[in-house]
């Protein structure tokens, strides 16, 4: 076929001249598509999850580009970036992360980019991981505090201004605003929970990922792995949770949308609790799912955990 391409006859010259229109054209879709992306020339701020995304775009309004590197549903702790992934991330302004070990794949991915990047949870006391191997570490899910998440909407007002000086103030007042709400989210969380008879407030989740929410909303935490990770849901881990949930009389048991709950179904075979729902923690859902945003994931946990504990679910 390549060959026919550089014979000298006069059908290969036809057909070297209809590859040409062809190139002709797909030259110019792309120089169409170029200038369409031209034609948005805010500045593109990358976050590593939906969940920063979300608060992101709340304090950028309509001056920033915001995009997620991971994917609704990804599982973020040990994702691992697609040359895609890097292609994006050259081109961007700023690149917004966790930190807090979160995302083990980041300082790998960002060695080589020439692009800033700054850590939002900056500032906020961490809770450490109390168990197996990553005693003494910090737990990096501490955006599940809706209190924390101010002074991670703070860290992002302010590099949004280092980067976009002339809307600074915009940044700030959105800051302010969206603020407000989390303080909002806040409050229902902690007195939906606070309806719970006391005996009744324990949270049986799979990731130990809900240590800052059940520290907010009163409720004591267990779980059957720390951290996500390729070892987890041991026969040790899942005997401890059932030991826990037969003690307690825990009513209800969850699990995260990010994982499989098998292993939580072996513990409410094993005792007499329910399976409560899915909670969400490390994405939120597609926009039209049940928490496409982070403020409809906290409200969404809150009314889950605190029905399902009362009772008051199936
Ligand atoms: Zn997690």
């Amino acid at each position: 076929m390549k060959v026919g391409f550089h014979r000298s006859s006069a059908s290969g010259r036809r057909r070297v001249f209809a590859a040409c229109v062809l190139s002709v054209l797909a030259f110019a879709l792309t120089a169409c598509g170029g200038v369409a992306a031209r034609d948005d020339d805010r500045k593109v701020v990358l976050t590593t999850f939906t969940v920063l995304a979300d608060m992101a775009r709340n304090v950028a309004g309509e001056h920033l580009r915001v995009e997620s590197i991971t994917k609704v549903g990804a599982e973020i702790h040990g994702y691992e970036p697609t040359p895609g992934d890097i292609k994006k991330a050259a081109k961007a302004d700023l690149i917004l992360d966790n930190g807090l070990n979160l995302e083990a794949w980041f300082a790998q991915f960002v060695a080589d980019l020439d692009v800033p990047h700054v850590v939002v949870s900056e500032g906020i006391t961490p809770m450490d991981i109390g168990e197996d191997a990553y005693r003494g570490k910090p737990n990096p899910h501490a955006w599940m505090s809706p209190v924390n998440a101010q002074i991670y909407v703070d860290n992002t007002a302010r590099a949004f201004s280092d980067l976009d000086p002339g809307n600074a103030e915009a940044y700030r007042a959105n800051a302010e605003a969206y603020k407000t709400q989390l303080g909002a989210v806040r409050d229902d969380l902690v007195s939906a929970v606070s309806a719970l008879p006391a005996d009744q407030r324990a949270l049986v989740t799979c990731e130990g990922a809900f240590s800052y929410l059940a520290r907010d909303a009163g409720l004591t935490e267990k779980y059957i792995w720390p951290v996500n990770a390729e070892q987890q849901a041991t026969p040790q881990q899942i005997g401890s949770v059932i030991d826990f949930v037969r003690q307690r009389g825990v009513p209800a048991v969850f699990c995260e949308s990010t994982v499989s709950d098998a292993p939580m179904q072996r513990v409410v075979e094993a005792t007499s609790a329910r399976f409560g729902g899915v909670l969400y923690v490390d994405s939120l859902s597609e926009a039209d799912g049940p928490v496409p945003t982070y403020l409809d994931l906290i409200r969404h946990d809150a009314t889950t955990i605190a029905t399902a504990l009362a009772g008051a679910s199936r």
